[in-house]
């Protein structure tokens, strides 16, 4: 198997009538932490389903974590994401009423672990991203930067090598964006590669690599450039 988390070859993307992705390469390797930032309709979400396994291309290969996923079969992509990829979208997708700590545990729910050891993972996660005093709180309780922590904790209980996050801070202020930035750089410092879809060209700039895309092409590549010394 290879360093790579991430390889997308000639990947293309068509809807009728729209080309949502053209031809993209792209390499991820273990470790890293990067941007994937463009204008509104220009490929990110479409890239991030992709990457995710949750739509196939019309064209191209994707290998995520070292698997070939067009041989995988549906029921072969839904064990790949659940031992290899988290998730993480701007609307935090929690369900009122359900209290933080019920809320990662039922993470867990089809591990076959016990209800008392998913619940201490749970609170061991939630203690991960400074939420161990916010155990019981349910998502009305909480702020905007606390939901996403919750909902961080939960893509990251079973400590996937990959963390995709759709504009996870889209809907915060800036000063909570800036913890939820660090908890991913933490989590990120910790092993986990981290993929963040973003507008916001601040954030992205400030990452290690940007990949920018336009007209569902990558129009630049901040590593590459560096490796071509462009
Ligand atoms: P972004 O996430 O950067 O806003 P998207 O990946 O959502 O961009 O969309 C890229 C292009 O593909 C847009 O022109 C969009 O209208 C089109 N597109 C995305 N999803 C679909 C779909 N399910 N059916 C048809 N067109 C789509």
């Amino acid at each position: 198997m290879t360093g790579h988390v991430i390889e997308l070859a000639g990947v293309t993307k068509s809807y009728a009538g729209t080309t949502a992705l053209a031809d993209v390469d792209l390499v991820v390797e273990r470790g890293e932490l990067l941007a994937i930032v463009g204008p509104s309709g220009s490929g990110k979400s479409t890239l991030l389903n992709i990457v995710g396994t949750l739509a196939r291309p019309t064209s191209g290969t994707v290998r995520i974590d070292g698997h070939l996923v067009d041989e995988l079969s549906d029921r072969g992509l839904s064990a790949l994401r659940a031992t290899t990829i988290g998730f993480v979208f701007q609307s935090f997708h929690l369900s009122p009423g359900v209290r933080a700590l019920d809320a990662v545990a039922d993470g867990l729910l089809y591990s076959g672990r016990p209800l008392r050891e998913r619940r201490r993972t749970a609170e061991d996660t939630l203690r991960r991203v400074g939420l161990g005093h916010r155990m019981y709180h349910e998502p009305h309780q909480l702020s905007g930067g606390e939901k996403q922590r919750v909902a961080i904790a939960r893509a990251v209980l079973g400590d996937p090598p990959l963390l995709l996050a759709d504009e996870p801070t889209g809907a915060l202020d800036s000063r909570a964006s800036l913890v939820v930035m660090e908890l991913l750089r933490e989590l990120n410092r910790s092993g986990t590669t981290v993929v963040i879809i973003t507008h916001d060209r601040d954030i992205a700039a400030g990452l290690p690599r940007e990949v920018r895309i336009k007209d569902g092409r990558i129009e630049h590549d901040t590593l590459t450039a560096r490796q071509v010394g462009v």
